[in-house]
């Protein structure tokens, strides 16, 4: 589903964040990806989700060799990806109801009325009501925001469900609840997941297997540590 080969990536020519990186995600297999902070794991996963372009390496997604990123990547690898970041603020419009943060990708690719339904029976699935709904981010709690983001990257069914810290702000039964969502999308549709953090528990209960980054930040033995044979 998912093969990154040899990505090295950052955001400043001089010092990579990621290096020379290689690891492969199955169809319907859970890859966890365990780090500490700031060792690279989110700029792997916007690498992986077509949001930044790695500066060597391929990228290969359902079968097809990615070679354009964010904008540029064609609409049916951008919709075969979906991705929940930490921080749910960071990547929900203010301005949109809950509502239509989980319909903005149907909107979005012009099949608001389409999926409407589904729309619906994610939020329901996610465990937001009517009236929560209605409301707007700063009305609702991270935990809240944070389903609903999750119900957003499920509505155009992806094949890949990348979860970058997704429970890493909020509280135990919050986490269990976004956790079943995600496993009872898996089971349905038999979805890959790659979910990359730093809680090691969380991530062995939750995947099939996990794969430590490694200390360094930057050092070229967590490649090695990552690589698949
Ligand atoms: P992690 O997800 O493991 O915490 P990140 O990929 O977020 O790690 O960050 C890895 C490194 O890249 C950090 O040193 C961070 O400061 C840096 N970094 C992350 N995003 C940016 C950015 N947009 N611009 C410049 N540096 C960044």
């Amino acid at each position: 589903m998912l093969e990154l080969t040899g990505i090295t990536a950052g955001y400043d020519r001089r010092t990579p964040v990621v290096r020379d990186l290689s690891l492969t995600v199955a169809d319907g297999e859970a890859l966890g990806l365990l780090g500490p902070s700031g060792c690279g794991k989110s700029t792997l996963a916007r690498v992986a989700a077509l949001l930044h372009r790695p500066w060597e390496g391929t990228v290969r997604l359902a079968g097809e060799t990615v070679t354009g990123y964010r904008f540029r990547a064609p609409r049916h690898l951008r919709t075969a990806v979906g991705v929940v970041f930490q921080q749910p603020r960071l990547a929900a419009d203010p301005r949109l109801t809950l509502g239509g943060l989980i319909a903005e990708p149907a909107r979005a690719t012009g099949r608001g009325h389409e999926l409407a339904g589904r729309a619906a029976a994610l939020a329901d699935a996610a465990g937001l009501g009517t009236e929560l709904l209605r409301r707007r981010p700063h009305e609702v709690s991270d935990g809240q925001l944070q389903r609903a983001c999750l119900a957003r990257a499920l509505l155009l069914r992806p094949r890949l469900l990348i979860c970058d810290e997704m429970t890493a702000m909020l509280d135990a039964s919050t986490t269990a609840a976004l956790v079943a969502l995600v496993e009872d999308y898996r089971r349905e549709h038999g979805a890959a997941l790659l979910a990359v953090g730093h809680d090691r528990v969380l991530l062995g209960r939750w995947c099939d297997s996990v794969r430590e980054w490694g200390s360094g930040g930057g050092n070229p033995e967590r490649s090695t540590a990552l690589a698949q044979g």
